[in-house]
């Protein structure tokens, strides 16, 4: 179901951008991958963009590597973690919320495939830009307006030791921002700010040393010009 929904959204950007080549060369990865797994409860989803789409602000190698390497791993590690136990008739959102109940490599595998499933949800091609709809609101009566939105969550994402990922979270119908080690994300029952994960930024080395080496705050700023609002409006939706 989720599949045919990935391949129906890659079909109508081919068309409706012209860049069909590009498209198709993500599907014949995609469809590779696939191929490679083992058909294991999860999937690695495909990209509803091509790996160039995210450029200047993401390389394409990057995206590439991140994707087929990165979340790939997450998504095989997860199914072998899983395989012929109770947490195989779970959802992914149900292994989160009773993470400290599951083994380690669960929670690292199964925070990895859901953070980076949201990521690539949340990005786009010609995105950024200013806030729009109900969560451009919900920005504004947090934290005063956008811009003090991404001080603070600049912040938080630069400040982050080590890997992990900072977040805009939905606690109690207002948004936060956290910040988290590894692959833990608020769903989990030991986040420090528990709630509904709208936006997460990931800023392991891995997600940006090839283009911006040691300069994480050069890529935070930069990935701002990639958040797709519509789909952070659709997550906002859905968590209220
Ligand atoms: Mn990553």
């Amino acid at each position: 179901m989720k599949r045919r929904i990935f391949f129906k959204s890659l079909g109508i950007m081919a068309v409706s951008t012209g860049i069909a080549k590009a498209e198709s060369k993500v599907e014949i990865i995609n469809n590779k991958i696939r191929r490679n797994l083992q058909m294991g409860k999860f999937e690695l989803p495909a990209l509803p963009y091509s790996y160039e789409a995210l450029e200047p602000h993401v390389d394409a190698k990057t995206m590439e590597i991140h994707h087929t390497k990165h979340h790939a791993a997450y998504v095989n590690n997860l199914n072998a973690a899983v395989a012929g136990t109770e947490m195989e008739s779970l959802s992914l959102e149900d292994l989160m919320k009773n993470i400290s109940k599951y083994p380690v490599a669960v929670r690292n595998n199964g925070g990895g495939h859901y953070n980076h499933s949201l990521f690539w949800s949340i990005m786009g091609a010609n995105k950024g830009g200013e806030p729009t709809g109900p969560v451009s609101d919900a920005i504004n009566s947090a934290f005063g307006s956008y811009s003090n939105f991404k001080e603070k969550f600049t912040d938080g994402a630069i400040k982050r030791f080590g890997s992990g990922w900072a977040w805009l979270v939905l606690r109690d119908g207002k948004l936060e921002i956290s910040s988290t080690p590894n692959q833990d994300n608020p769903l989990m029952d030991v986040a420090d700010v528990k709630g509904f994960p709208v936006i997460g930024l990931d800023v392991w080395e891995h997600a940006y040393y090839l283009k911006y080496q040691n300069r994480r705050p050069e890529y935070i700023g930069a990935w701002y010009n990639t958040i797709n609002w519509d789909e952070v409006n659709k997550r906002y939706s859905s968590g209220k």
